[in-house]
């Protein structure tokens, strides 16, 4: 496999066109906006810069690495002879639904579909295709080219050779891929998304402040990050949408979201990408400071 076609060029989708690019792939990066494709090779540069000041690339395998990748605003171009296809678009239903129909149509019989989704059922994208064995989950992690892991998701129909074939081609991207099957949350949501939920109810509850929560589960458990700071890094929406699917898919009321964070997400305090969340963020400034609500 040689060509590879990522559409969405926003957080998740310019690291993964950076991730196949520097391991030698044809990437054709997709967007319907031609501002998000520039924004997304100016990042991809920045990155590369920041990997050549550590020595881990040089300038040479930076200009390859920019060279393997074209973008594209047109899906029916961008992805003329791709032989995998990875969507990384907006987390959107409706949006997932209709690119796969159009990648049904546009792509060869032998083309390979995956979703980067992070919570809408494989087997549902799948089931908008004439090909649900050659549909898959590609669950790459934020940032892409920083993190190891692949969450590898069959859906209902997908074949084994699919799977085999995608679970190598992620240890050629020099990840880690681990196979799961299609439930709401997969697994990465699954467990993480009820924990960060805890931490919101036991905030709202008073068992201890945002400091407190943090602290506990650094030091405790020695998670690199505390569950609101990660919730915040992750977009409080995005964390209510996944726990919407989990709670609707799964029918179980341990999954209903807690109300502070359904008042947060309406109000717009959405973490790091509104500027305030459990923290509260500025531009230029590395400090981690508590939104004054919560101080
Ligand atoms: P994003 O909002 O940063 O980028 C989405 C991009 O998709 C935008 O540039 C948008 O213009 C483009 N887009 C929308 N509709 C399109 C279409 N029809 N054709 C082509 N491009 C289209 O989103 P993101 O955070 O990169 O998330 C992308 C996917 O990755 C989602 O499914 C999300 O659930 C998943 N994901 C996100 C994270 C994360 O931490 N952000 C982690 C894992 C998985």
């Amino acid at each position: 496999m040689k060509n590879v076609a990522v559409i969405g060029s926003g957080t998740m989708g310019n690291g993964i066109a950076h991730t196949f690019a520097q391991s030698g792939y044809q990437v054709a990066l997709i967007d319907i906006s031609a501002d998000a494709l520039d924004r997304a090779i100016a990042t991809i540069g920045k990155n590369l810069d920041r990997q050549v000041a550590k020595g881990t690339i040089t300038e040479a395998d930076k200009a390859t690495t920019l060279k393997n990748i074209t973008t594209h605003t047109e899906l029916a171009k961008g992805v003329i002879g791709a032989e995998l296809v990875v969507e990384a678009a907006t987390e959107n239903p409706e949006i997932k639904f209709k690119l796969f129909r159009d990648l049904d149509n546009h792509c060869a019989p032998t083309t390979i579909l995956a979703s980067n989704t992070s919570s809408i059922s494989i087997t549902k994208i799948a089931a908008q295709t004439k090909r649900s064995d050659k549909v898959i989950g590609m669950h790459f992690m934020n940032p892409v080219p920083v993190m190891k892991l692949v969450e590898v998701i069959r859906g209902y129909n997908t074949s084994d050779a699919v799977t085999t074939l995608i679970m190598d081609l992620s240890k050629k991207l020099g990840k880690i891929p681990t196979e799961v099957n299609d439930y709401p949350g997969f697994v990465a949501n699954r467990i993480l998304m009820p924990m960060i939920n805890e931490a919101i109810y036991s905030l709202f509850e008073g068992v201890g402040g945002v400091n407190e929560i943090d602290t506990v589960m650094k030091l405790g458990m020695a998670h690199p990050m505390g569950p609101l700071q990660l919730a915040d890094f992750i977009g409080l929406d995005v964390c209510l949408s996944i726990l919407r699917v989990l709670h609707d898919g799964l029918g179980n009321p341990k999954y209903a979201p807690c109300p502070l964070l359904v008042n947060m997400v309406t109000a717009g305090d959405l973490g790091v990408k509104s500027g305030m969340g459990f923290y509260k963020y500025t531009a230029g400034s590395k400090d981690l400071v508590l939104a004054p609500r919560f101080a």
